[in-house]
């Protein structure tokens, strides 16, 4: 896997977010960021479709926690379940600790998408792959992937 792409359509975002579930077999929390439209959600959608999730995964307007259990020919004794989570809507750390982050992280069992990893603060993960999303143009945008142990 490289560290940086530039993709230049929405199916190579989720081309690349395919490459980086397949390298995530084991679990595990993947940190988005990026402006708004930069492609975060694009590629939780190439993520998820590469785990065998059918259900559509969209921008969870007001939800913030979405769960997908996944189908048992693509779980393994590891994962179970995938978290798309957006951020977009809460403002304090407090709002976070309410919705179940840090329980959410710490399941050996989950494999957790999250959108709008800034605002994480003091709850992001010390052992993460942060993903930035950059607008090049309308249709291109660099990804830039680095790995924390
Ligand atoms: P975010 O979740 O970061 O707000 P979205 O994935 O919802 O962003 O939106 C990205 C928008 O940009 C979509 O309308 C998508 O079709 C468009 N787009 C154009 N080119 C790309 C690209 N190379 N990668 C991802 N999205 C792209
Ligand atoms: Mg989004």
């Amino acid at each position: 896997m490289k560290s940086e792409y530039i993709t230049k359509s929405p199916e190579e975002t989720r081309e690349v977010a395919k490459k980086v579930a397949q390298e995530m077999k084991n679990g595990g929390v993947v940190c988005l960021y990026g402006d708004l439209g930069s492609g975060k959600t694009t590629f939780t959608q190439g993520f998820a479709e590469a785990l065998g999730i059918e259900r559509s995964v969209n921008s969870p307007t007001f939800l913030v926690v979405r769960t997908y259990r996944l189908p048992d020919d693509k779980s393994n004794e590891t994962i179970q379940s995938f978290y798309h989570i957006d951020l977009y809507r809460l403002n304090q750390e407090s709002e976070m600790k309410d919705v179940g982050l840090e329980d959410i992280f710490v399941n050996p069992e989950n494999l957790v998408v999250v959108e709008w990893s800034e605002k994480l603060g003091s709850l992001l993960p010390s052992k993460r792959l942060d993903i930035h999303f950059t607008y090049v143009d309308d249709n291109s945008r660099t990804i830039t992937l680095t790995r924390h142990a």
